[in-house]
């Protein structure tokens, strides 16, 4: 890695429509694309952060931008795949924070090393994967991952954080919690199997697919092809609809406020959360509040996924907040649950 000390370029009034993936036009008055870690110590040192509070962009794929930004945005770009530690049944395999998360799946299932399969096509980074804890198809990031290395721009430090120190939870850890806004990652590293691999199939939408694709064994790039095939057919592509997918985290609640609206509506879809817990799909929430496929203004729900809040053209970042206001207050109305949108919200 280079060692050297430099500073980024710093881009006056860049608008950052094709930097978020629901399209939402605004201005960053400052924007700085840091493409490797030793910027972001030069930065420190001339006193950038004792004057500014940065917002940190990946990929943009989990954030709605409200309003034009006063303040300087970084938006990270570090490179770089690399193998650190090779056994006979497992690897240890570290990616720039600024590599795109699909290309870490797709470099790990070409040379075999098996984990992170399920997570293929989620969009975004690898730097804002620990962040919420990505998942999808039965899988989270926190499986397979062994530690990061952050900046903290309060100290001008670099910190390692072990697995544990992440706090991970759902679509959850430290890093939106305690620590938010307090680190920018710079380095994952993930603990990734070598074949014989677990396959994690348990899903129903995989299983229906290995089942009619005559799949009996799957192997990880079977997976891999299983979760693109599956996710292009159901989710929207940012680039032909703006969207930052699920809008809201999936509820979890006592067993009891469970049983009283499954009193009601017996055909509620329904997980168990652990600790006696349930877990309750938004999307189903949202659309028995009447939202899905529903179009206010230039904002709308997603005609086959009412958990996704779409821009349909043109739409403001404040009339998007608004919509989601709207719609968690029918269904706490409706249900007397409340939700809380996965996506961060950036003013
Ligand atoms: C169509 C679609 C489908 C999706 N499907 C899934 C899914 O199945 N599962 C899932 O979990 N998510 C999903 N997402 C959400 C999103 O892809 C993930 O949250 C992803 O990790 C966001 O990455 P990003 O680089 O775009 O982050 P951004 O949107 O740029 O940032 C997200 C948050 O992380 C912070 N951040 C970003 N990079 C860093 C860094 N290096 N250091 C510190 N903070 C940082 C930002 O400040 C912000 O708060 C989906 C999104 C879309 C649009």
């Amino acid at each position: 890695m280079n060692t050297s000390i430099s500073k980024p370029p710093i881009q006056k009034n860049v608008n950052l429509a094709p930097f978020n993936t629901l399209g939402v036009e605004a201005t960053a008055a400052q924007f700085l694309t840091i493409s490797e870690s030793s910027q972001l110590l030069g930065l420190f040192r001339e006193g950038f952060f004792k004057k500014n509070d940065p917002v940190i962009l990946g990929g943009g794929s989990n954030v709605l931008i409200k309003s034009d930004l006063n303040q300087p945005v970084l938006k990270i770009s570090i490179p770089g795949i690399e193998v650190l530690n090779e056994k006979e049944d497992e690897v240890l395999i570290n990616s720039g924070a600024g590599v795109i998360w699909h290309d870490l799946v797709s470099y790990c299932v070409d040379h075999d090393f098996g984990g992170i399969e399920n997570l293929a096509l989620i969009p975004g980074t690898v730097g804002a994967a620990p962040i919420q804890n990505i998942g999808a198809y039965g899988v989270e990031l926190k499986d397979t991952f062994h530690s990061l290395k952050a900046f903290i721009p309060a100290t001008g430090e670099q910190k390692e954080f072990s697995k544990k120190e992440c706090e991970f939870g759902y679509r959850d850890s430290i890093f939106k919690n305690s620590l938010k806004g307090e680190v920018i990652i710079t380095e994952v590293t993930l603990r990734l199997q070598k074949s014989p691999h677990q396959i994690e199939d348990s899903y129903y939408a995989l299983r229906e697919y290995f089942q009619t694709n005559g799949v009996t064994e799957p192997s990880i790039k079977d997976v891999f092809d299983a979760v693109v095939t599956i996710r292009e057919s159901k989710l929207p592509n940012p680039e032909l609809i703006g969207n930052a997918g699920s809008f809201f985290k999936n509820p979890i609640v006592e067993r009891s406020i469970y049983q009283k609206i499954k009193a009601e509506y017996s055909e509620m879809p329904s997980f168990e959360a652990g600790d006696g817990k349930i877990k309750i799909p938004a999307g189903w929430l949202i659309e028995q509040a009447g939202w899905k496929g529903k179009k206010v203004g230039n904002v709308g729900t997603y005609k086959n996924q009412a958990l996704v809040l779409v821009n349909h053209g043109g739409a403001t970042g404040e009339e998007i907040y608004q919509h989601a206001m709207n719609i968690s207050e029918s269904v706490k109305e409706k249900f007397g649950i409340e939700l809380a949108p996965e996506v961060n919200v950036i003013s």
